[in-house]
């Protein structure tokens, strides 16, 4: 570990490091752990949990495994943003994504082949978000190790197979893989947390792939992004915009709610004014919601997620996702095939889940 950079914030690290940097610890088990943090530039947790956790346990002792971290978009932790507007975005630009022919995801290419010749026990990639959210993690796979590794950190986990070029769908090929999703940044109960769930992982003497019960893990698969209409004027509370959000709209978050749920109300503007749309882009507006009683109503059972009440995470990204439950039993992959195939690859689109 450099000298001093444990002392470093998310803001100072750019200064030392210049750039993108994959460190290397040696730890009793030579296997080691991949941990990724700060692909998103203002996602400091995953920085936070890695420096509290060196500091507070290894400073003197040695780990139990090894540990490689990459430390991502240093540039863009400076300025506290996710990604400067002229950069990629990092975590779209992993092996299998649009991005292979770019610089970092020929940087990311290198990384890849490091890692996948260490045959590390799991990967972990450590983000934030916005809004209400509980503690999540997504997996790619439907397997054991993977459900297994995700429920170390949260009964809750989410499966997606889109966008591609993603840290933990790319690494999926070769190790159990997830993403971490802890909440806003700078919460230390995030922090707590994923430290936490590092300090497990480091102490694993292997993730079992043994089969795990429904009861244990609650899956859910992302099936449709949420927009607002372009020409939709929103606020939340009693305004007299087309869509008066109802206030505290994230406490929705990651609760299954039934058919008949209000949104907000409307005051005119679009006759459409969400979008749904799935994964491959089709609107599909009409299966989810309706609003011709002067409310955006749901119309059947479905838990959203990443409800935020930022107006800019709104109009640049999405209102929400929706998402349904998968009982994955039946889903169980029995084939160790390559899950993605080169007739899958597509550009990245927006709006898709904001990992
Ligand atoms: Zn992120």
């Amino acid at each position: 570990m450099p000298a001093g950079l444990l002392e470093l914030s998310a803001t100072e690290l750019h200064e030392v490091l210049g750039g993108p940097t994959l460190i290397h610890l040696q730890g009793k088990n030579p296997q080691p752990l991949f941990v990724t943090v700060l692909q998103h530039g203002n996602e400091t947790t995953g920085w936070d949990a890695v420096r509290r956790l060196m500091k507070s346990h290894y400073e003197f002792d040695q780990l139990p495994r090894s540990l490689s971290i990459l430390i991502g978009n240093t540039e863009a932790a400076k300025h506290r943003l996710r990604r400067l507007d002229e950069q990629l975005d990092y975590n779209r630009c992993w092996p299998g994504g649009a991005y292979e022919d770019s610089d970092v995801g020929r940087m990311f290419q290198q990384v890849t082949d490091r890692v996948q010749s260490l045959s590390p026990i799991a990967a972990i990639d450590i983000h934030n978000n916005t809004g209400l959210n509980p503690h999540y993690a997504a997996i790619n796979r439907i397997r054991p190790e993977f459900l297994r590794l995700a429920s170390y950190f949260s009964s809750k986990v989410v499966y997606f197979t889109m966008p591609l070029g993603t840290q933990s769908l790319s690494l999926s090929r070769f190790c159990p893989s997830t993403t971490l999703e802890c909440g806003q940044a700078g919460d230390t109960h995030g922090t707590d947390h994923s430290m936490g769930f590092l300090e497990t992982c480091l102490h694993l003497s292997d993730i079992p792939t043994t089969p795990i019960g429904d009861d244990e893990v609650n899956l859910f698969h992302m099936v449709a992004t949420v927009r607002v209409h372009d020409e939709a004027f929103f606020g939340f509370g009693h305004v007299p915009t087309d869509i008066a959000f109802r206030e505290n709209l994230d406490v929705l978050n990651f609760q299954e709610l039934p058919s008949g749920i209000s949104f907000g109300e409307l005051n005119g503007g679009p006759a459409h004014p969400l979008v749904a749309t799935d994964i491959n882009g089709a609107d599909v507006t009409k299966q989810y919601f309706r609003f011709d009683r002067g409310q955006i109503e749901t119309v059947r059972e479905i838990m959203p997620s990443m409800l935020t009440p930022d107006r800019r995470v709104i109009q640049q990204d999405c209102l929400c996702y929706l998402m349904d439950r998968v009982h994955f039993e039946d889903h169980i992959e029995v084939t160790d095939h390559d899950p993605l195939p080169e007739g899958l690859r597509r550009s990245d689109r927006p709006g898709e889940p904001s990992l």
